[in-house]
């Protein structure tokens, strides 16, 4: 897992993936900015080349991406796939913050409908309990 560094998510949003799959190349096709490459532990992104559009969270049948952002208060804006009613802004939810760690409770911001894949919810949650995730 390649996490950005605080100063890259300052500048905003970047894809964290956490998967170790071979045999799936969803990911890698989806980018069009060619900021995913893959490798023996799987696929990986390039802070530096992406942009933070957020489709490869969309389109991953895993839910195995996030997409971090510093929001410069102590927590970080996540972006999360969803599945089910899509909640309000500003209310509580329960979300894996980062795929493999335990729900955590986390503030809605913004919801984006399904186009492709998954819908998409945005969150604020305390960046030191990720840090401490990773
Ligand atoms: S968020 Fe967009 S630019 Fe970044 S790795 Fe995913 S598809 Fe590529
Ligand atoms: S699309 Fe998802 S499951 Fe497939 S390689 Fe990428 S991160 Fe892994």
């Amino acid at each position: 897992m390649v996490f950005p560094s605080d100063k890259r998510l300052s500048r905003g949003r970047a894809a964290v993936i956490v998967c170790g799959r071979t045999d799936c190349r969803v990911c890698v096709s989806a980018c069009g900015f060619s900021a995913i490459g893959s490798g023996e532990g799987g696929p990986f992104s390039d802070p530096d080349k992406c942009v933070g559009c957020g489709g490869c969270a969309a389109i991953c049948p895993d839910g195995a991406i996030r997409l971090f952002r510093d929001r410069g208060d102590g927590s970080y804006e996540v972006t999360l796939p969803w599945s089910g009613e899509l909640p309000g802004e500003g209310s509580c939810v329960n979300a894996v913050l980062l795929p493999g760690s335990e729900p955590a409770p986390a503030r809605v911001i913004q919801a984006v409908p399904k186009r492709s894949g998954h819908a998409l919810l945005r969150v604020a949650a305390d960046s030191s309990a990720i840090r401490k995730m990773k």
